[in-house]
């Protein structure tokens, strides 16, 4: 091994950013972060950017540490025996060690249609062709939103208060990670907004067409516009470099977050499954998972046994627009408990939330290191005894 060991951070999102941060500690560890663009997104903010009240990036020289060298490409092969990934752009960048933090898209919708009607809004491109496409459509159109987890409720609200006549087609409940009295509160304020909300088992999307989506109990749903945020997916880099993934395409880790395959490859953020029981896609756990990666690699350049990850939850942050939101507080296992915050001074800590966001990877920049707790979630422990 070189004097300085190399490492390749894939992915500039929440989890990677973490990571190499963290990683600069050490000044005998050279961080090179690879991300397709030149600015970080705050994905958390793209219904803000379809909305108009946020542009959802920020200045990577606001958020990574200066020793840290961004190269602005993708990865489009890992070759864990010659220790190297492949660019886009051509030519190789080898390693001593890789954090795998590819993060989540938009799942491709195996709907008749969707694909070429309905406009998913999971990355910043997608939100950016959206966007033209809402502007060119009437004031008073029909616009339907699928899905109804945090990114459809936050969309068909943000959508909603700028004066749109918005449907949420919701497939089953509105929002099922939350505790019901908090589910009661964001159907009372979309109902405030106007948005007409379809739940329950009859309102699947079968198809949808240029001007309608059908649910499966035969309801035609007229729609000019279509938004499709039914849930993500992950890049398939992992499974085309012949590393083991879980179902969904996550890098298979065990609980140091280290490859199954490669103890010189870990992975953070949505793109990880650790032990197969992988945390709630969210930048909640992808700011915890990034710099537990990095700790796994600094305690195996130390000569030290990595520690098990430990992620903690403490609830999921709805946005209901500019003037409201719904904290859903949660016990720290993930699992929503009938205590919320709505109306103002929900939205006020969602704001917070997202702004204290970018300040924990700004920080981590500027004093790489400082915070070495996590937050403990026995129940994992007894997921992982009881063998899922
Ligand atoms: C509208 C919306 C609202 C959301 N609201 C919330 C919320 O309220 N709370 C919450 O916890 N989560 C929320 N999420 C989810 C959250 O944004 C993601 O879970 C989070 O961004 C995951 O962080 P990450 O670092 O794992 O990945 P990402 O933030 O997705 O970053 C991954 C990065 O890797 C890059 N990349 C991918 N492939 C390659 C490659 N081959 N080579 C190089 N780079 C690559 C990507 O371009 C990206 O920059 C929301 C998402 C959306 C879309």
């Amino acid at each position: 091994m070189s004097e300085n060991t190399e490492v390749v951070v894939v992915g500039g999102g929440y989890a990677g950013v973490m990571a190499a941060n963290r990683l600069t500690q050490r000044d005998d560890v050279t961080v090179t972060l690879v991300n397709p663009r030149a600015t970080f997104v705050e994905r958390i903010r793209l219904h803000q950017l379809l909305g108009g009240s946020h542009a959802a990036i920020v200045d990577y020289r606001k958020v990574l540490a200066g020793g840290v060298r961004l190269v602005v490409d993708t990865v489009t092969r890992i070759d864990p025996a010659g220790r190297r990934v492949t660019l886009a752009a051509g030519g190789t960048v080898g390693y001593d060690y890789l954090v795998y933090a590819v993060g989540s898209g938009s799942a491709d919708p195996d709907v008749p249609g969707a694909a070429e009607f309905a406009y998913p809004i999971a990355s910043l491109e997608e939100t950016e062709r959206l966007r033209p496409a809402l502007d060119a459509t009437p004031a008073t159109a029909e616009v339907t939103v699928v899905g109804a987890g945090p990114a459809g409720i936050e969309t068909a609200a943000e959508l909603a208060e700028a004066g749109r006549t918005v449907t949420l087609v919701c497939g089953g409940a509105l929002g099922p990670y939350l505790h019901p009295r908090g589910r009661r509160a964001v159907a009372k304020r979309l109902a405030r907004l106007g948005v007409t909300v379809l739940e329950g088992p009859g309102t699947r999307v079968t198809a949808v067409a240029r001007d309608s989506v059908r649910l499966t109990d035969g309801r035609d749903v007229p729609s000019e516009l279509t938004i499709w945020t039914t849930g993500f997916a992950v890049p398939d880099l992992a499974a085309r470099s012949g590393l083991r993934t879980d179902a969904l395409g996550r890098l298979l880790t065990d609980e140091t977050l280290t490859s199954v395959d490669d103890a010189r490859i870990v992975a953070a953020g949505d793109s990880a499954a650790p032990s197969d029981l992988p945390y709630r896609m969210g930048c909640q756990s992808a700011v915890q998972l990034g710099p537990q990666a990095a700790e796994t690699v600094l305690s195996r350049m130390a000569g030290r046994r990595p520690a098990p990850v430990d992620v903690g939850f403490a609830g999921q942050c709805v946005s209901l627009g500019r003037r409201a939101g719904v904290f859903q507080f949660s016990r720290r296992n993930d699992i929503a408990v009938p205590l919320y915050l709505g109306g103002r001074p929900g939205a006020k800590l969602k704001e917070l939330v997202c702004r204290s966001t970018v300040w924990q990877l700004g920080y981590e920049a500027r004093k790489p290191g400082t915070r070495t707790w996590w937050v403990k979630d026995g129940r994992r422990r007894q997921l992982l005894g009881a063998g899922r």
